[in-house]
């Protein structure tokens, strides 16, 4: 690397990188200066993700893993499962178990990636939670 200058202040040596457009920085205040202007986010191309879905059946012996509305609702609210979700990683990685034809060996094998496990188990929580405030009887 040539120069490890701040880009913002062309002064001090960067320490860290904007999470969105990797431009160096230096500190929080230069960051803050840069973040007054919104940059670049880098997706190249090839990062999109068409979300056409795969012709498959819904194949799910136990019916109390299909989600209801309700379920999938509390999911899409979840700020923690949405900022997993920003990782681009994640997005492909939850695309190709939905899409191949093996999905189980594509989760055995996502299961391994760093941050999976813990996103599943998100995601579990949340629907568990829901079950268990269905299942509390109602006196
Ligand atoms: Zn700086
Ligand atoms: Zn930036």
């Amino acid at each position: 690397m040539a120069s490890r200058q701040c880009q913002i202040c062309q002064e001090a040596q960067f320490k860290y990188k904007c999470p969105s457009c990797l431009l160096p920085y230096c500190s929080l205040a230069c960051f803050k200066k840069h973040k007054e202007n919104p940059c670049q986010k880098l997706t190249p191309q090839e990062e999109t993700i068409s979300m056409v879905l795969p012709e498959r059946a819904f194949e799910v012996d136990e019916t109390n893993w299909i989600l209801g509305s309700d379920q999938l609702q509390l999911i899409a609210q979840s700020k923690a499962i949405r900022d997993a979700l920003n990782d681009i990683e994640l997005q492909k990685l939850v695309y190709k178990i939905d899409s191949c034809s093996n999905p189980e060996e594509e989760l055995d094998k996502a299961m391994e990636r760093e941050g999976f496990p813990q996103f599943t188990e998100m995601i579990l929580s949340v629907v568990r939670s829901k079950n268990q405030t269905l299942q509390q009887p109602n006196t």
